[in-house]
């Protein structure tokens, strides 16, 4: 038996594979379709290519290149020769490549041409083998070698617990770590998610995500790819043309800003998405406001689901109504297969609603951290009963239906005066408030309380705010000890390359203001 996730992927090809599979939108190759035979040929010749390099067993294949077809078949082509595939995010420069490549020593590394200078030098002084180019306009070293070879390839033969992909964590809390995961953890985790999201042979999927992600390269491509279903592909997000495209499509997956942007387009209305089956958001909280808005412009009740690097999907409101109702502000039950626990410091379970740190396990849980095995150690629990469980360093709830709130980031957890604040509760009123945009809040050392409360506010466009009329509104509405000591109104919060808070980076501005 064959437990490779490519060979999985090839099976749920449609019988005629002379349909569309992919559909370009934009870039150089706005208007190709590549039908199931492309992808299956292309896919079967870079293979083929991969093979003839005679690489090491499950060696790294390193990839930093713009979103095209051409990367996802480069994917799905290391998966098909049975190397592990290492996607690389496309903002990182010469220091982040460095240290990607000589933390994760690839036998083969695939970059922008534009980037080969720099790039190849890197591989070379690190010992990798073969340097190859790709552009999202199909120039490159990478297809022109692959045209010289086959296009039949046999999938290599994997278990399920062999390494099929080292994905790297977006950093949001410190340095990236290297999660590995295995072809189980990836097909186990596509297949609940293609029953839990109740995937229709009808369905059409907006793909506008970024492919170095957990979301966009394995939620989103998995999704499609195991439904036999066409995407339609987008190599930029942008609001005006994947709004253009709902009456074509029925899934679409996105982050919340996706969401906020397009929210801000006239033409976001109830007609333009009738078609539409699903939307998914997900990678950071979704504001209770951009869920209520979404529904009050187009009907539609967003669906919000939680995972991450480490692990792929772990839990998600439900899709079919027969599963219950969506809950704005929450992320759902745990998926079918997968266990969800809330514990307290101690190990010991929380109550209904008691917040506490979320520990995982299941099919889909990776097997440690690449080269990490100290940290590795320290993020399983090594129960009593012989239970190991990921740590996942979110703090949150459980509800007496199992439907779990996410509260925020233990490390982001603010302890004053001895009193537990969790940050996400302050957002929410701070970001209720007349023209807040957004919010962040921190903890900053405090020579009495240890830490104190800050708020770091950013303005929708057009408003002024008032930092002290919202600290004297917040006082009438939530404990003294919550309330932000100072509030600053700011441009914009710090994002890293995914786009999320990087709430180390306001604690490392701020952590003079109360010495
Ligand atoms: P690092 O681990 O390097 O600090 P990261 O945790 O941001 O970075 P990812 O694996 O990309 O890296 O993100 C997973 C995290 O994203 C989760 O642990 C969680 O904090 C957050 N997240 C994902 N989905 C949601 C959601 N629906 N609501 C709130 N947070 C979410
Ligand atoms: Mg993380």
């Amino acid at each position: 038996d064959n437990h490779n996730l490519f060979a999985a992927l090839r099976a749920a090809f449609p019988a005629d594979l002379d349909k569309p599979a992919i559909e370009v939108l934009d870039g150089p190759a706005a208007g190709s379709v590549y039908s199931w035979r492309d992808l299956d040929r292309a896919t079967a010749m870079m293979a083929n290519l991969i093979d003839s390099l005679a690489l090491p067993p499950a060696s790294r294949i390193a990839v930093q290149t713009e979103k095209s077809v051409e990367a996802l078949v480069l994917y799905l082509a290391v998966l098909r020769a049975g190397h592990v595939f290492l996607p690389l995010n496309t903002a990182y420069q010469e220091a982040e490549i460095a240290y990607f490549i000589g933390n994760a020593e690839p036998a083969m590394v695939v970059c922008a041409p534009k980037n080969f200078t720099w790039v190849s030098r890197i591989a070379f002084s690190s010992g990798t083998a073969h340097v190859f180019t790709l552009g999202d306009d199909r120039t490159g070293s990478l297809l022109e070698r692959a045209a010289h070879h086959g296009d039949q390839h046999t999938p290599a033969v994997r278990q399920a617990d062999e390494l099929a992909a080292i994905l790297y964590t977006s950093g949001t809390t410190g340095r990236s770590k290297g999660a590995m995961l295995s072809h189980g953890n990836l097909l186990s985790n596509a297949q609940v998610l293609k029953s839990y999201w109740d995937w229709q042979p009808r369905d059409v999927l907006i793909h506008a995500l970024p492919i170095f992600h957990v979301h966009g390269l394995f939620v989103a491509s998995h999704g499609a790819l195991l439904n036999g279903s066409t995407m339609l592909w987008l190599n930029k997000f942008e609001p005006k043309t994947v709004i253009a495209q709902f009456p074509r499509a029925t899934v679409f997956m996105g982050v919340p800003t996706l969401y906020v942007r397009m929210l801000g387009e006239a033409a976001l209305t109830k007609a333009q998405t009738a078609h539409m089956r699903l939307f998914i958001s997900g990678s950071a909280p979704l504001l209770v406001e951009t869920f209520d808005a979404w529904t009050e412009r187009t009907g539609h009740v967003i669906l919000e689901r939680y995972g991450m690097s480490e692990t792929v999907m772990l839990t998600s409101n439900p899709c079919r109504a027969t599963d219950g109702a969506r809950q704005r502000g929450t992320v759902g039950p745990a998926l079918p297969g997968v266990g969800v626990r809330v514990v307290r410091d101690d190990g010991n379970a929380c109550d209904t609603d008691e917040i506490g740190h979320i520990q995982v396990q299941g099919p889909n849980v990776f097997a440690g951290y690449w080269r990490m095995p100290e940290k590795t150690a320290e993020e399983f629990t090594t129960d009593a009963s012989g239970g190991r469980w990921f740590k996942t360093g979110d703090v949150g709830k459980r509800a007496a239906d199992g439907f779990i709130t996410i509260v925020g980031r233990s490390k982001d957890l603010i302890i004053s005066g001895g009193y537990n604040v969790y940050p996400a509760e302050i957002e929410g009123f701070i970001n209720e408030m007349p023209g807040v945009a957004e919010s962040a809040v921190v903890g900053v050392p405090h020579p009495d309380f240890g830490e104190g409360v800050i708020a770091v506010v950013v303005a929708k466009p057009g408003a002024t705010l008032d930092a002290a009329a919202m600290v004297a509104k917040l006082k009438t509405q939530i404990a003294n000890f919550k309330v932000p000591k100072h509030l600053f109104v700011v441009a914009d919060l710090p994002r890293n390359a995914m786009g999320k808070v990087q709430k180390n980076l306001l604690r490392d501005q701020h952590k003079g203001l109360f010495a």
